[in-house]
C-alpha cells in the first residue's frame, strides 16, 4: 500500500512544489492549510508522515506538533523560514522527528522522508510484538491496545460497547454465541438488557464497517446468536 503523506503548509506555491514531487515519488499525498485541517486529516486517516510548516494562519506549527505526537505515532518532519537553534531543539522537543530549513532543496526532503519513513517501519516492527492487532476480511484491522478499528485505512469511529461486541467475535471466530452470551460478556452480569440492545448494536457496527448484507462477516445465526465469519 502506498505511503500516506501529510502536507501541512499555507503557502500554495510551496504546498504545490511538495505535492508534485512527492506523489511523483509514489506517494499518496494529503494537503492541509492549516492547522485545524490538519489535525482533522490526522484523525481520520493513518497517515505514515507529515510535513509540518511551523508558522500556520490559526493553530501554530508547535501546538499542531504536540497535537499530533501526544495522540499518534507518525513521523513529523518540520519546515520553516526560521533558522534559528532554539527553534530547533522546541521542535524536537515537542515530538518532531526532523527539521529542515526553506528554502529547501526538494531532494533532501525526499531523502529525509525516507529516512524518517524507515525509521518508524523499524520502530513499529519492534513494538509490534506487543501492539496486539488482529485483521478481519475487507481490510479491516483492530488494534487491540489502542481500541482502534480501521478499514482500508480509515479509523472508523465505534462506541465503546460496540469496539467490544466486534472485538470478542473476532477474537473468536467461527464461534456462535447467544445474545444473552454476548449480553454477558459487553455489558456485565448485572446488566438487564434485553437482547435486542446486541442486535442493535450489531447492526451498528456492520453498518459503520460497511458491511453489506451480501457481504458476510458477522452473521445472525438464526435460533442461536451470531458468530464472525
Ligand atoms: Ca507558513
Amino acid at each position: 500500500m502506498r505511503e500516506k503523506i501529510l502536507v501541512v503548509e499555507d503557502e500554495e506555491a510551496i504546498r504545490d512544489i511538495l505535492t508534485h514531487y512527492l506523489k511523483k515519488e509514489g506517494y499518496e499525498v494529503f494537503e492541509a492549510e492549516c492547522g485545524e485541517m490538519a489535525l482533522e486529516l490526522i484523525n481520520d486517516k493513518r497517515m505514515d508522515l507529515v510535513l509540518l510548516d511551523l508558522m500556520l494562519p490559526d493553530i501554530g506549527g508547535y501546538d499542531v506538533c504536540r497535537s499530533i505526537s501526544s495522540k499518534h505515532k507518525i513521523p513529523i518532519i518540520m519546515l520553516t523560514a526560521k533558522n534559528d537553534i532554539v527553534d530547533k531543539i522546541l521542535g524536537l522537543e515537542l515530538g518532531a522527528d526532523d527539521y529542515i530549513t526553506k528554502p529547501f532543496d526538494i531532494r533532501e526532503v525526499l531523502v529525509r522522508i525516507k529516512v524518517a519513513l524507515r525509521r518508524m517501519e523499524d520502530l513499529i516492527r519492534i513494538e509490534n510484538k506487543d501492539e496486539e492487532t488482529i485483521k478481519l476480511p475487507y481490510d479491516i484491522e483492530i488494534f487491540i491496545n489502542s481500541r482502534e478499528v480501521y478499514k482500508d485505512c480509515n479509523l472508523i469511529k465505534l462506541k465503546p460497547k460496540e469496539f467490544q461486541l466486534l472485538l470478542i467475535l473476532a477474537e473468536n471466530r467461527k464461534v456462535v454465541f447467544t445474545r444473552n452470551k454476548l449480553l454477558e460478556k459487553v455489558w456485565g452480569f448485572d446488566f438487564e438488557g434485553e437482547s435486542r440492545t446486541v442486535d442493535v448494536h450489531i447492526q451498528r457496527i456492520r453498518k459503520k464497517l460497511g458491511i453489506e448484507k451480501g457481504d458476510a462477516l458477522i452473521e445472525t445465526v438464526f435460533g442461536l446468536g451470531y458468530k464472525m465469519l
